[in-house]
């Protein structure tokens, strides 16, 4: 059994047994994994009782070829994300990232898709409170993007026929873009932003905060406008409590 130690985070914790916990981990050099820490409810447990919702460190795992579940013999936090714990909001973006990468990523390296899951969490825990409901954004985008799923604002998603670079932008979640008006019909529902919606949605998927930030109002739009991104290219048929959760909660919607 090869002891793979590895930056990691944890995006799953869920009791098993008397004593033990049982880790869904998103690691740099090994991807997604499932990993059982024995005796980590155990009172006198070295690092148990911190093995938490988000926190960041290097994990010791024992890769058995074949099996779903490697034991986890040692985790050194180095991070615990304790902010992200702090208030609905960042709880909320924080569960909604954590649900699209065990959904999304890979069992397997992924810098791009560690770096993307790890630096968003980073970043919510520590954002200006203004600033939490961009910063959930910009991370959810950086993830579907490190996932290969990038939309398009300078071309048609339907055709690649440039658009105009400023003005209204005609969005089709579904096509993954924006488009020409020859592809407003037929490419499911559309959601035309205006120039401050588009210029918003440009930085976010730069993973840049807007500029102003954005009200509870524009945030909830680019919410259901991320998730419906997210539902179109990624999830498939799959149900999304969490990345939901984020998007209706009346901690968000009555904020504008
Ligand atoms: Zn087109």
């Amino acid at each position: 059994m090869p002891l793979v130690t590895t930056p990691a985070v944890i995006l799953h914790v869920m009791p098993y047994g008397e004593t033990s916990k049982i880790l869904r981990l998103l690691t740099r050099d090994l991807g997604l994994q499932s990993a059982i820490a024995r005796g980590a409810r155990r009172p006198r447990s070295p690092t148990g009782p911190r093995l938490d919702l988000f926190a960041f460190g290097t994990a010791n795992l024992r890769v058995r070829e074949h099996r779903e579940l490697s034991p986890l013999t040692g985790f050194e936090i180095t991070d615990a994300h304790a902010g992200i714990g702090h208030d609905m909001a960042r709880f909320g973006a924080a569960s909604a990232l954590a649900e699209l990468a065990l959904k999304c990523a890979p069992a397997e390296r992924h810098p791009a898709v560690f770096g993307a899951v790890a630096g968003g969490l980073r970043a919510l825990a520590q954002a200006r409170a203004e600033d939490v409901e961009a910063v959930g954004l910009a991370a959810c985008w950086a993830l579907v993007i490190a996932l290969g799923f990038s939309p398009t604002l300078d071309r048609c998603a339907g055709c690649g026929a440039p658009l105009e670079a400023a003005g209204t932008l005609h969005f089709s979640a579904a096509l993954g873009g924006g488009v020409c008006a020859a592809h407003r019909t037929g490419a499911g529902a559309i959601n035309a932003l205006g120039a401050a919606d588009r210029e918003a949605l440009a930085a976010l998927i730069a993973g840049l905060l807007p500029e102003p930030s954005l009200d509870g109002r524009h945030a909830a739009a680019h919410r259901r406008l991320l998730l419906a991104f997210i539902r179109h290219h990624l999830a498939e048929d799959r149900p999304l409590p969490a990345m939901v959760f984020w998007d209706r909660e009346a901690w968000n919607a009555t904020s504008s």
